[in-house]
């Protein structure tokens, strides 16, 4: 049998083969390949990790073996040796996913070192105290990393051994002090490792090799897989990158950074990054020194920086996209570490998507696919107020944009917690680790007052979309006190802080802040997801703000207008309970003319801002008790203004009893008595009593109002059957402004939408009112109006019966809220308060279905709906209005299944746009890649929440 192999190296392996090699391997190997200075080395294939864990934590037989030839083969082309006492060979450990994935094991630098190797380091640099303190490093890392051993006993003895020597900090101690630190941590190593320290190279190397293994199944690698959904086809155990090392550290003319091929929080096509010179590794993600931004390189190290430049164009043209990588400098030499494809702002991703495209690096599907719909939002995100002229009290860095206003936290549960409470919080803390990412996700934006725009709180904080300003130097962060201080201000725990992630400000308090613009960028992007779309986008609206706004940022018309908002305002409302309460038809009808003329106002105002575009009009859908005040607040009115009541008879008596007591106390008297001079109108007019007994008489109403299960109740068509005269009244305010309109000349065109319909006789009753009001209308306008008349699908009755609803029907559109709740018969707000977490959790659904369309019950029921109506008539026009038509994976199914549009809220047209055009390039590719079947649900990419 042919053993199967594991190692490659670098410059043979197949560097598109992430899933064997990991992203950190894949990309090392093609960068070798494509003649980039990588310091030579191997890949321990993912592979080998399984078959690790298939043999119960073992190493697979022949791995150390093939690993010895390849490190031999390392020796010879690096013209050194391992434990080599005059020309060391040391390498670096590194692990690497296919996906990244921070909670795996820390890179081990500098493996390799050992007494021998130690003397030949130290000669080969000629830097006696550098070779020592690399060696104390490596000890302390390879102890805490690949032994296990407690990091706080290293902690203690070098605090020790500073205090020993006199020493201030790590950079004081000398050659003797360094030697004695090794020394005594490897006694500390002996007394907590069986084995003690080895001293022996391979022997790190085994030992090195399994614990990356091991660090695949640590809980932090196995928590963050969970919360991001990494699954074994995403991301199927690690590899092991073994690399020759470089050392950045020896001296002013070496350096350490990290660079991007553009900007990743403006785009901008520019070289972009920070730098620390003599420094190693992690110097400069760790946030301990504030590094140095690459421009400067220009000066310090001209040819380095040209260089950089040549490695900048090389690595886009290869992966055509933004890159972000490692280099090191040593003694004036530049290598190359690492590449991956660069995390940005949305900003960025926006504006190189659209410089890509025009510098022909990538195609406009490309560019399309590119876009995280989700991540969009950013954009449209709000930013501080320039107008409101308030000065910033400090800054930082800016590290990802947009305003967050919040309760400054300097406690990554209690950020957590408060947030979870619906509280909106600020993470303020000195730096953030892969750790805290809990509090990320519950906090509005983070602040730190240490690292830069690469450190760890920047990286994620830009992944997640969240304001954030980092490295805000004047700031002092007392954690346990839970209090941070600056010049002579003070944050304390609780208080309010607003960040602007764009320009690193910090304010006091909360700052106004203003809407988002569409840039250039965003809008050339939009107009290419509008040619590369077929779905309809179009917008809810209730207003004709609403309309405008969802009109500029690109609704093809509006999907859903709701005409109890307008019920709910404050003109209107008294008039609404007035209809509400009303004994009698004909008392009904008085109230409802009154609104006649309001809603017809509503309805002229939002059919202009939408001229030449359809706006669907949803006739009144709540059940009527939601205008009314609910019980308890009616019981507590009506016994205040019985103690109202009580009060003035108490206040009335005082006078009289005061007479018989000491004079002095007159003088209290005056005032009481001036108090119920001014009451005697309120008393005579028995105001009181008429309030009480109009508030008994609602009450009583309420009562008679009052549902069990109002959702289920009387509300929608029911309602508009049992009171005709609120539907006749809005479908003749419909017509009517549609008619005053027209003959304003402005182009309108109304769709009439009924809401929770079952029956196809609920629809022809309502259908049947509707023509005698229009031929009314047209009759006293002379004109012919053009409008369209359909109903919602929220109701399973409804989806079986489409076959008969299109025949009245000229439109469906889905009201997948309800209509969710109708097919999983949840509530939503009891689903969501009470089981669907753990139902999350354990993996019986697989997300909410109340944010992500389930496909498989909900969709099938929306499929089978829209097969039958356009049965009965082929141009039914078919649309869907619930939440999850802003939803980017619910927007590619209603693609997929041929739907005519979604409507959303305004904010996420834009979203559901670029969604549209994604959705519609998947398919294409689909298409021709094999048998596609829209109608075989198998085949949708977006996982569907039923049960898995
Ligand atoms: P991470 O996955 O956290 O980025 P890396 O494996 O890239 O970890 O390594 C951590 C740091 O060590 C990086 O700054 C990297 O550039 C540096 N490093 C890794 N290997 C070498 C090497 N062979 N020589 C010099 N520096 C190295
Ligand atoms: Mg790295
Ligand atoms: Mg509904």
């Amino acid at each position: 049998m042919i053993r199967r192999k594991y190692v490659f190296t670098f410059d043979k392996a197949d560097s598109k083969d992430k899933k064997l090699l990991g992203g950190k391997g894949a990309g090392l190997a093609g960068m070798t390949q494509m003649g980039l200075p990588v310091p030579p080395g191997f890949i321990i294939s993912t592979e080998a990790c399984l078959s690790y864990y298939e043999r119960g934590k073992r190493l697979p037989d022949g791995l150390m073996a093939e690993v010895e030839e390849n490190l031999k083969a390392l020796e010879s082309k690096t013209k050194s040796g391992f434990g080599n006492p005059i020309n060391p060979l040391l390498v670096s450990v590194r692990s690497g996913s296919a996906v990244s994935m921070p909670g795996m094991m820390d890179t081990i630098l500098n493996l390799g070192l050992n007494e021998d190797a130690l003397r030949g380091l130290a000669e080969k640099t000629g830097d006696e105290r550098f070779a020592h303190d690399t060696y104390r490093r490596f000890i302390q890392l390879f102890g805490k990393v690949a032994l296990g051993v407690d990091e706080h006993y290293f902690d203690v003895i070098l605090n020790e051994m500073k205090r020993k020597y006199g020493a201030g900090s790590d950079t004081d101690l000398d050659v003797k002090a360094l030697a004695e630190i090794c020394q005594e941590f490897k006694k500390i190593i002996r007394k907590e490792v069986q084995d003690g320290f080895p001293e022996d190279p391979k022997k790190q190397l085994g030992l090195a090799i399994e614990a990356v293994f091991k660090s695949w199944m640590g809980k932090r690698a196995i928590d963050y897989r969970k919360r991001f959904r990494i699954t074994p086809d995403i991301a199927n155990g690690t590899a092991v990158n073994v690399c020759s090392m470089v050392f950045g550290n020896m001296g002013m003319g070496s350096a350490t950074g990290v660079a991007f091929t553009r900007d990743p929080s403006t785009g901008e096509n520019a070289l972009y990054g920070e730098y620390l010179t003599n420094a190693q590794g992690e110097d400069v993600v760790a946030g301990i020194r504030t590094p140095k931004p690459i421009q400067e390189l220009r000066d310090e190290m001209p040819v380095m920086y040209d260089e950089l430049e040549g490695v900048r164009h090389l690595l886009e043209t290869h992966y055509r996209e933004v890159q972000d990588f490692e280099f090191t400098v040593e003694k004036g030499k530049l290598y190359i570490l690492q590449t991956r494809n660069g995390k940005m702002t949305t900003l960025a991703t926006v504006r190189t998507s659209r410089e890509m495209v025009e510098e022909g690096l990538i195609s406009k599907q490309q560019a399309m696919l590119r876009v995280d719909t989700e991540e969009l939002d950013q954009l449209l995100h709000r930013r501080i107020d320039p107008k409101a002229g308030i000065k910033p009290k400090t800054h930082g860095i800016p590290a990802s944009p947009g305003a967050a206003i919040g309760r400054a936290i300097f406690d990554v549960d209690e950020a957590e917690r408060r947030g979870r409470l619906g509280e909106n919080v600020i993470l303020v803390r000195e730096e953030t680790r892969p750790e805290d990412a809990h509090g990320f996700f519950q906090a509005k934006g983070i602040l730190t007052s240490r690292g830069g725009k690469t450190s760890h709180a920047a990286v994620v904080a830009r992944a997640m979309g969240k304001a954030c300003v980092v490295g805000c130097e004047e700031l002092f962060i007392d954690t346990k006190k839970k209090l941070a201080t600056f010049g002579s201000e003070r944050i304390v725990e609780g208080a309010f802080i607003t960040i602007d992630g764009s320009t690193g400000n910090v304010y006091l308090g909360e700052i106004p802040t203003i809407d988002a613009e569409f840039d250039e960028n965003l809008e050339t992007l939009m107009k290419w997801a509008d040619d590369l779309r077929i779905l309809g986008v179009r917008g809810n609206a209730d207003t004709p703000e609403d309309a405008i706004r969802a009109r500029k940022f690109g609704a093809e018309g509006i999907g859903l207008c709701r005409t109890e908002r307008m019920f709910n305002a404050p003109d209107r409302l008294p008039i609404v309970i007035e209809m509400i309460l009303a004994g009698d038809p004909e008392a009904r009808m008085k109230a409802v003319e009154k609104l006649f003329p309001m809603q017809k106002t509503d309805f002229k105002g939002i059919l202009k801002a939408m001229a030449g575009l359809p706006v669907t009009i949803r006739l009144l859908d709540p059940p009527l008790h939601e205008f009314l005040p609910s019980i308890e607040q009616l019981t507590w009115d009506i016994e205040r203004l019985k103690e109202f009541n009580r009060i003035i008879e108490a206040m009335e008596a005082i006078p009289e009893s005061m007479k018989t007591h000491d004079h002095s106390l007159r003088r209290y008297v005056s005032p009481i008595e001036h108090v119920l001079e001014e009451l005697t109108e309120v008393k005579s007019k028995r105001l009181f009593e008429e309030l009480i007994a109009k508030k008994e008489e609602v009450l009583q109403r309420v009562r008679d109002l009052s549902e069990i299960n109002p959702m289920l109740g009387h509300r929608g068509v029911r309602l508009g059957i049992t009171y005709p005269e609120i539907y006749e009244m809005q479908m003749r305010a419909i017509l009517e402004a549609a008619a005053e309109l027209k003959e304003e000349g402005v182009e309108v065109f109304p769709e009439i939408m009924v809401p929770q319909v079952c029956t196809a006789q609920e629809l022809k009753w309502v259908y049947s009112r509707l023509t005698d009001i229009k031929a009314e209308v047209e009759e006293a306008h002379k004109i012919e109006i053009q409008f369209k008349f359909g109903t919602m699908i929220e109701v399973v009755r409804a989806c079986m019966r489409a076959g008969r609803l299109a025949e009245i029907a000229e439109f469906f559109s889905f009201g997948t809220n309800d209509l969710t709740q109708a097919t999983f018969s949840f509530s939503r707000e009891d689903a969501e308060s009470k089981f669907l977490p753990l139902y999350n959790e354990r993996n019986i659904l697989q997300d909410n279905p109340f944010e992500i369309l389930d496909v498989k019950g909900v969709g099938r029921l929306m499929m089978i709906t829209m097969e039958w109506g356009k049965r009965t008539r082929p141009d039914l026009k078919v649309g869907i209005c619930g939440e999850h038509g802003g939803q980017p994976r619910s927007i590619e199914f209603c693609h997929n299944i041929g739907l005519d549009y979604v409507s959303c809220s305004s904010y996420r047209v834009p979203i559901a746009r670029v969604a549209a055009a994604q959705a519609h390039i998947k398919e294409e590719a689909r298409k021709s890649s094999d048998r596609f079947d829209p109608f075989d649900i198998s085949t949708y990419t977006g996982p569907s929440p039923s049960p898995v």
